[in-house]
């Protein structure tokens, strides 16, 4: 059996909606894109939603909305895709990186505090694989220091924590819809604020610059083309309609997967809390340090697409590295993390079967892979099985 790591949740109505926009003479600019803003920014119950064409454009621009440049620090967690940290460098400001919390995978509150400096500007905390930061403590915090807060919600739409859907409580919260995300446009992205300000900002920046009521070639201020085009507005207005059934439908897989995983020794699944809505952008499991590597390579041998996530962490990234100055060490939790965990196959229509072998491959093939006993005993603590 081949289970792909992820696939794209579209169907016949993506492509209809794709051909009315190429039959309709309008590829860009049009109103589709309003379309999907403002379907978008219902689903959140958020004031205003700016459709660009990627997460990291989103952002670039959430970070540059908040007036954060060059001399600015940005406190943010180094275990994440790159781009929520590339995004302060992107606006000249550096990222500050804090260790994580080891059963949410998230940025650790207790942390931020001491990273404070006359420097910081904002925080920036990623919902990993679908799961809520504590906003709860980072929304003190940021009160109490008079801090923005960027919500890099790019891997959970639809995650909620204390009952607030994720990417609303910040000033700017952005969401990412690369295909292997709950919903996709391909390729795509949008920014939501309940901040006029910086919604004014993110259209006129994705615009090259253009005022509202300025002319094409009017331009007041330094803008990027970061605008979708039509056709991506178009998947982006089905996708929506579709999200809540997705997201049902990802549930439901992920509980499969946690019940046929329950039992196998070594493995340590994703940690559930009351408070939070996980969103399930990835399943992500947990072995002992030296058992990850090559698990990740017998699964793919035997058609499991799955990965290890995220490695490295983002300041051990070579260019980090040699700019910047980060080595081991620095982050020690986020960095065992990064050592242990794998991603399995999953997405919205992964069937049955496919999740039940992968369970039935991995009880196999697992135990075969136990290193020598006082090595395992001493990596068996570290996942707390
Ligand atoms: C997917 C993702 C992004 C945005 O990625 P794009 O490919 O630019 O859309 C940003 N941050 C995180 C944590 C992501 O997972």
């Amino acid at each position: 059996m081949n289970v792909p790591l992820s696939q794209p949740h579209v169907g016949e109505e993506e492509i209809a909606a794709v051909a009315e926009v190429l039959r309709s003479g309008r590829l860009a600019l049009g109103p589709r894109t309003a379309e999907f803003e403002r379907r978008f920014g219902e689903f959140l119950n958020h004031p205003h939603a700016i459709a660009v064409n990627s997460g990291t454009s989103g952002l670039h621009l959430a970070v540059k909305a908040l007036g954060i440049g060059p001399g600015d620090e940005v406190i943010t967690t180094p275990f994440s895709f790159i781009a929520s940290a590339n995004c302060i460098l992107m606006a000249g400001a550096k990222p500050v990186f804090v260790d994580v919390e080891e059963e949410s995978f998230n940025i650790d509150p207790a942390l931020i505090e001491p990273a404070i400096t006359s420097r910081t500007r904002a925080i920036l905390p990623v919902h990993v694989f679908g799961e809520a930061a504590n906003m709860t403590a980072i929304l003190s915090l940021a009160r109490r220091h008079n801090l923005g807060i960027i919500e890099d919600a790019c891997e959970a739409i639809g995650a909620r924590h204390a009952g607030r859907l994720a990417g609303t409580f910040g000033d700017a919260g952005v969401f990412g819809f690369y295909p292997n995300k709950q919903i996709t446009t391909g390729e795509g992205g949008i920014i939501v604020t309940g901040d006029q300000r910086i919604s004014d900002y993110c259209v006129s920046t994705r615009n090259q610059g253009r005022d509202d009521d300025s002319q094409w070639l009017t331009h007041v201020r330094l803008g990027y083309n970061y605008r979708i085009s039509e056709i991506t507005a178009a998947i982006g207005v089905e996708q929506v309609r579709k999200l809540p059934d997705i997201l049902h439908a990802r549930r439901g897989r992920a509980d499969r997967y946690l019940e046929l995983l329950s039992d196998i020794p070594g493995v340590k699944l994703p940690t559930q809390w009351d408070h939070q809505d996980h969103s399930w952008f990835v399943f992500a499991i947990r072995v002992e340090d030296d058992l990850r590597d090559p698990l990740v390579e017998e699964l793919n041998r035997r058609g499991i697409g799955c990965k290890a996530y995220f490695h490295p962490c983002i300041h051990l990234q070579e260019f980090y590295r040699r700019e910047l100055g980060f080595h081991e060490g620095m982050f020690p939790i986020a960095e065992r993390l990064s050592r242990q965990t794998l991603v399995l196959p999953f997405f919205t229509g992964i069937a049955d079967e496919q999740i039940q072998y992968v369970a039935d491959t991995l009880r196999t093939v697992l135990p075969r892979l136990k290193p020598e006993r006082n090595h395992h005993e001493r990596c068996a603590v570290d996942v707390g099985v």
